[in-house]
């Protein structure tokens, strides 16, 4: 047990209903100071092994119960993390660094949705029936068995969730592996399931590095769904892992998403769009890094977001005011001043920032904007998951369009216009799982969430998450006994 920001967290795994030591330890650092937050469990095969046999087990029971009564368990861990929303606010916030007050606004709200949504979605979820030549086909949704979750830092409870969610109120059980960046809010959520009456081995959560934990758990025979966030190398490798089992995987990875600005835009929108990417130190995979505006206005658009950039208040993500926070690791820090420099080596000028914060130190990034990159360099093309935005510039249209799909990844796009018929036939030509014309970030939960190319595999949200969280069944009744018609096709 340690205590972090005045909360105790049990560094333990969470394992058939019961707190599980290992005998080997990792330490957990903050990215806020260095300082280390504690020894966490380090699982290797043996826990997974553990974990899946007591997801196994726990899986029958709760399968068999009726989407509302899961849906009321699932509404009671909702209430619980609303009662505690404060203390996951601040431990996550001393965990990966992100910022305090996003946590208070937002995102623990959403942690909490995450399970009242699906639990309220799987009660109504029906298929209409179909009927052939007098046959009536039912289509029903069957829950897969035990889910594997392997989630990455920079939003580990939201991001955590928004799968356990629809897998528990599918009827499924989970086995959890946390990043060993951010693992703290994995282990209170695995309390406040507990006291709100999630069954004993119904979520399970093995605390571990990649390697150690991630990769039993990704080949291990016993679980029947694989959903991935992170990067694509770690996608690769858990794809291959995984594929003897043939068990169906959903992989939420990385982008390199492109803000499209038109001369006919709100310039004022534009420029809060642009200055908003340095949310999370711009450790969001959604994020839109790859300014793309048309001349006529370049010179103005940029000088206005170097301003306003250059106003970001960088600092403690404890302090309401802060707006930018720091690195998740040292080692993150190195890989993201290692992309700047190369940059700057391959031709491109730095017009803010381009270092670390050298008042702050540590792992505090200086907000950066980098111009004149040459088309296709690294920069340009890799996602470098940090606080640093690249600004290019298009002549019309068609342009636009193209450098806005050069790319691997198809994430997501932001695209600013005041025409509305040319949102519509921008929109849909960009190459990504989500287009926003004039706002970001906004969505409904019931709504496809994933990416195109290398940014993933699958959708999630609404239905689609029942899709692949459940086994979805067809049933063919026919009204003449045994002796029907055979069907042609
Ligand atoms: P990562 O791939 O390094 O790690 C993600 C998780 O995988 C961690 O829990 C890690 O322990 C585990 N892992 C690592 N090696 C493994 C292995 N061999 N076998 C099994 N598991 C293993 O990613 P990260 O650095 O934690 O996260 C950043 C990445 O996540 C970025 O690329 C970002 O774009 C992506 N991301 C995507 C989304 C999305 O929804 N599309 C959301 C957030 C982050």
């Amino acid at each position: 047990m340690i205590e972090v920001e005045g909360v105790k967290v049990d560094t333990r795994h969470w394992i058939g209903g019961q707190r599980v030591s290992s005998n080997r330890t990792f330490t957990d650092v903050s990215p806020i100071d260095e300082s280390s937050l504690g020894e966490i469990a380090a699982g290797g095969a043996d826990e997974v092994d553990l974990a899946v046999a007591a997801a196994r087990e726990a899986f029958p029971g709760w399968a068999s119960m009726s989407a509302a009564e899961r849906g009321d368990i699932l509404r009671r861990v909702a209430d619980g993390i609303d009662a505690r929303r404060e203390d996951l606010a601040r431990v996550e916030t001393r965990d990966n660094g992100s910022l305090l007050r996003s946590h208070r606004r937002g995102v623990m709200s959403r942690v909490a949705m995450n399970f009242r949504f699906f639990a309220d979605y799987a009660e109504k979820l029906a298929h209409p029936d179909l009927e052939i030549r007098g046959h009536r086909e039912r289509i029903t949704y069957d829950p897969a068995g035990v889910t594997a979750i392997i989630t990455p830092w920079n939003a580990p409870l939201m991001l955590a969730t928004w799968r356990i969610g629809p897998a528990l109120a599918a009827g499924n059980t989970v086995v959890l592996k946390p990043p060993e960046w951010a693992p703290l809010t994995a282990s209170l959520l695995a309390d406040i399931a507990h006291e709100a009456g999630l069954p004993a081995g119904v979520l399970n959560v093995v605390q571990g590095t990649g390697a150690e934990a991630g990769a039993p758990l990704s080949r291990h025979p016993g679980i029947n769904r694989l959903s991935f966030t992170g990067s694509v190398p770690t996608a690769g490798i858990i794809a291959a892992a995984a594929a003897p089992n043939i068990v169906p995987l959903s992989f939420e990875l990385g982008g390199k998403s492109p803000l499209l600005v038109f001369a006919d835009c709100d310039l004022d929108l534009a420029v809060d769009l642009a200055v908003e990417q340095f949310d999370n130190a711009g450790q969001v995979c959604l994020g839109a890094f790859r300014m793309l505006v048309q001349d006529s206005i370049a010179a103005e658009f940029q000088a206005r977001v170097i301003e306003r950039a250059r106003a970001l208040v960088q600092g403690d993500p404890r302090d309401e005011r802060t707006d930018v926070s720091a690195l998740v690791s040292r080692a993150h820090f190195e890989r993201v001043s290692g992309f700047v420099s190369r940059a700057v080596e391959d031709g491109a000028r730095v017009a803010l920032g381009g270092g670390p914060n050298s008042e702050l130190g540590g792992l505090y990034y200086s907000p950066t904007i980098l111009v004149d990159a040459k088309p296709g360099s690294e920069i340009l093309t890799e996602e470098v998951f940090g606080p640093v935005l690249t600004v290019q510039t298009f002549a019309d249209e068609d342009e636009g369009v193209r450098m806005a799909n050069e790319t691997r990844f198809g994430l997501a796009a932001t695209l600013v216009t005041g025409s509305p018929d040319r949102a519509e036939r921008v929109s849909a030509r960009l190459n990504a799982g989500t287009v926003w014309v004039n706002c970001f970030f906004v969505r409904d939960l019931g709504a496809p969430f994933g990416g195109n190319g290398k940014s993933g595999i699958g959708r999630e949200g609404g239905t689609y998450s029942f899709d692949f969280y459940c086994d979805v069944k067809n049933t063919v009744f026919s009204p003449n006994g045994w002796k029907a018609q055979r069907m042609d096709g």
